[in-house]
């Protein structure tokens, strides 16, 4: 088990049991193995979000020493921080702008997002007047937002019977559909070589254009396993490239899901957030298939992460819209559309809160800038929990609360190293390319071909703010990318700000 998911022991908690129902009991010790985040009790997530993120000296140690050997991998190379070297190439540019990008949004965003927190405090009130036992502070504290979010979608549509509309062939459909629509290709199901796949329940599809033929394939291995990792990712077997004989080698990806393998008499159905991920990571893929380029480590989702983003997450749009929804969902028992007051209500359902998640991303995004970047040399001597706190307090909503330290448990810091902020800044790019070619027709054939053109032929062969200033005719200066996402949110929150 990852270092930064390793649960945390504690016993005694002295609290009303109806309270520990769902927690990880063994004997007389209660694990506090994540955040609870979800939990109807307040006492419930405020002690395991203190006791789930209370220090730990060897991760604040592993974590320190992954920091400075980065900074002396940045020095050996000639940059002054690791955030500079990581930032080389893409289409921030430099830690400066990053910087730049997050504290315009966090400013921005700040009153949207104070709007949302109250809407939240009069919720927990409303709730303590009725369960008392489930409420401990009139605040909204940091282990709140997640609880509300989920309760006020919860009150918008059944978690369980929405599923029933989401069965995977239907979304495969719904998939095949936009792609007909914006490229004029069509996914296939051919049948895989004897010894060619690693796994029986694992199909292939050809990505097929309408005269152009077979563009690539995808290898779909959407189904859990023992052995497989739990992570729904998306990865190149061989790019696409322009041969010596003048051929053009197709590539090959695999879209690595893990969906429920379906049962005897239910087909796999898929939860809001597992379609969202299927059309997230189709998005990926379709990057790969369409792309041209001349050489195959420039291809398909082979350039910045801040831009390789963008396909995916423009993915998310379409499948928030309820054209492209009431286009393909339809309950797998009856047939029945998703339609009116259920379909609308969904569609709202992921338009809650939007101010205090970006609040929440751009604060993480800024952990990350800081812990690689100058923050801590120029300032003062101070921990990573000194730093965490600054930042938190300084542009997060909710106040630092003494004695946590979040940042041991945030393994992206590894894994994305100076780039978390890639996610909103494509989510800027993304949101544009959506309200420019798609907003008013998700199935706008020439918009679709202009897309693919202009920007997902090309990979990362030319500069990413190059293809995006000949798609969208405007370069996306720091200026441009805040004010597209801050529009993003205008448009879509339910919460005027
Ligand atoms: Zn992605």
């Amino acid at each position: 088990m990852h270092v930064v998911q390793q649960p945390t022991p504690k016993m005694d908690f002295n609290l009303e049991p109806e309270l520990l129902k769902g927690l990880h009991v063994e004997g007389d010790t209660t694990f506090v193995n994540s955040l609870q985040s979800e939990h109807f009790g307040e006492p419930i997530r405020e002690l395991s979000y203190r006791i789930y993120l209370y220090p730990n000296e060897r991760t604040e140690l592993l974590l320190s020493n992954m920091l400075e050997g980065r900074q002396i991998i940045a020095s050996m190379t000639g940059f002054k921080t690791f955030a500079e070297r990581a930032l080389k190439g893409t289409l921030a540019e430099s830690p400066e702008n990053v910087w730049n990008f997050l504290e315009n949004i966090a400013e921005k965003i700040r009153d949207g997002a104070r709007k949302e927190y109250e809407i939240m405090r009069s919720i927990k009130m409303e709730k303590k007047e009725t369960d008392s036992i489930s409420v401990r502070h009139d605040e909204i504290m940091p282990w709140d937002p997640p609880y509300f979010a989920n309760y006020c979608r919860k009150k918008l549509y059944d978690e369980e019977s929405i599923c029933d509309y989401f069965s995977l062939g239907v979304c495969m459909e719904g998939l095949n559909m936009v792609f007909k629509s914006l490229f004029d290709v069509t996914l296939e199901n051919v049948k895989p070589e004897e010894g060619e796949v690693w796994h029986y329940d694992i199909y292939k599809l050809a990505v097929t254009h309408r005269t152009e033929g077979i563009l690539g394939y995808i290898y779909c291995d959407f189904f859990d396993r023992k052995e497989k990792p739990n992570q729904d990712c998306h990865f190149t077997i061989h790019g696409g490239r322009m041969k010596e004989d003048g051929e053009y080698q197709l590539p090959i990806v695999v879209l690595h899901l893990n969906f429920m393998f379906p049962g005897s008499f239910t087909p796999t159905l898929l939860q809001p957030s597992q379609l969202e991920n299927l059309f997230h990571e189709f998005g990926h893929a379709m990057h790969s298939m369409l792309g041209r380029t001349q050489y195959q480590h420039v291809t398909g989702t082979r350039c910045p992460i801040d831009f390789a983003e963008v396909p995916s997450v423009l993915m998310e749009y379409f499948v928030s819209d309820p054209r492209v929804l009431s286009a393909f969902a339809k309950h797998y028992k009856t047939g029945e559309p998703l339609e009116g007051e259920r379909l609308m209500n969904f569609c709202k359902s992921k338009r809650l809160f939007l101010y205090s998640d970006y609040q929440l991303q751009v604060f993480y995004a800024l952990v990350d800038q800081a812990f690689h970047g100058s923050w801590k040399s120029d300032t003062y001597d101070c921990s990573y929990t000194d730093i965490l706190r600054d930042i938190q307090n300084k542009y997060y909503g909710i106040p630092h609360v003494k004695d946590t330290a979040w940042h041991l448990r945030f393994g992206h810091l590894v894994g994305y190293g100076g780039k978390y902020y890639s996610y909103l800044m494509s989510r800027a790019v993304a949101s544009r390319i959506w309200r420019q070619f798609f907003k008013d027709d998700p199935f706008n054939r020439e918009n679709g071909e202009r897309y693919r053109q202009e920007l997902l032929a090309h990979g990362g062969e030319r500069h990413p703010s190059e293809l995006i200033e000949a798609l969208l005719g405007e370069k996306p200066t720091i200026e441009m990318l805040t004010e597209s996402l801050v529009e993003d949110l205008r448009q879509r929150s339910l919460i005027p700000a």
